[in-house]
């Protein structure tokens, strides 16, 4: 069977959560819950009701991952017992669906980064790559792909990182270090690669979305 009828033949099964707090007295309490039973809470954790506090999965519009709620939980208590002011970042999340072909990204999308800063104020640089492990298998060429977006009146500050690809998981965890550090796209470019990686794919982005040019690996 080709690697192309394979692909054919996934299901993907997705059915979403159901927050459990309608029977855990919040309306006793006070907190709010939107429609779908979210607690809405701001940037501090904090419901509706001040010296209460949700986080984790139960938060209306964070991204649901263990990873997400442990430190969310953690930075939570540095601040109620005095040990820190730092709040949890939900925008800069790495994370990744572990589908055959894995899809790893941080940071904004292409259209919520289009909402919130506006289209012209945006750069965003892709590219299809092979990795060098398929080239003897002979698996499709051009199927993998990276993006880049940059924010451009932030001297291009790298915003979102999107990448479909074998071990997407590993290549996106380091880079939400830089991400988190401010990385531009000059500092990208101005790190050098490991040859042959999927990962040093991000050190040469070239191809801007909008000049639409030929996003297609050009050499191995
Ligand atoms: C199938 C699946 C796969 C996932 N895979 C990943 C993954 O690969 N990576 C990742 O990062 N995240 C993954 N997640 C998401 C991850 O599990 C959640 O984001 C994480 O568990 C959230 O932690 P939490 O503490 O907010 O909630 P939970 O872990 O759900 O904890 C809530 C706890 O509250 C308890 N509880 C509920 N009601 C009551 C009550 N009335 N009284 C007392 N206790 C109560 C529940 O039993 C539960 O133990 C996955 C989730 C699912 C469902």
């Amino acid at each position: 069977m080709s690697s192309n009828c394979w692909s054919l033949l996934q299901v993907i099964f997705a059915i979403g959560r159901d927050p459990c707090t309608s029977s855990i007295g919040l309306d006793k309490v006070g907190v709010k819950t939107n429609k779908s039973g979210f607690i809405p809470v701001d940037e501090e954790e904090s419901t509706n009701v001040s010296n209460i506090y949700a986080i984790g999965d139960i938060c209306e519009g964070k991204p649901e991952l263990t990873p997400v709620a442990i430190q969310a939980g953690r930075l939570l208590a540095n601040r109620l017992y005095g040990l820190g002011k730092e709040r949890t970042d939900y925008i800069n999340v790495p994370t990744t669906v572990f589908t055959p072909l894995e899809y790893g990204c941080i940071g904004y999308s292409e259209e919520d980064a289009i909402k919130k800063f506006g289209e012209d104020k945006l750069e965003v640089y892709h590219t299809n790559f092979w990795p060098l492990e398929w080239t003897v298998a002979k698996r499709p060429e051009n199927s993998c792909y990276a993006k880049l977006i940059c924010l451009i009146p932030e001297k291009e500050k790298v915003i979102g990182l999107h990448v479909l690809g074998p071990n997407a998981g590993e290549i996106t965890q380091g880079y939400a270090v830089a991400m988190r550090l401010g990385a531009t796209k000059a500092d990208f470019d101005a790190t050098i690669g490991i040859h042959p990686t999927c990962s040093e794919t991000f050190t040469t982005m070239n191809v801007t979305k909008r000049s639409g040019m030929d996003m297609q690996q050009a050499g191995c």
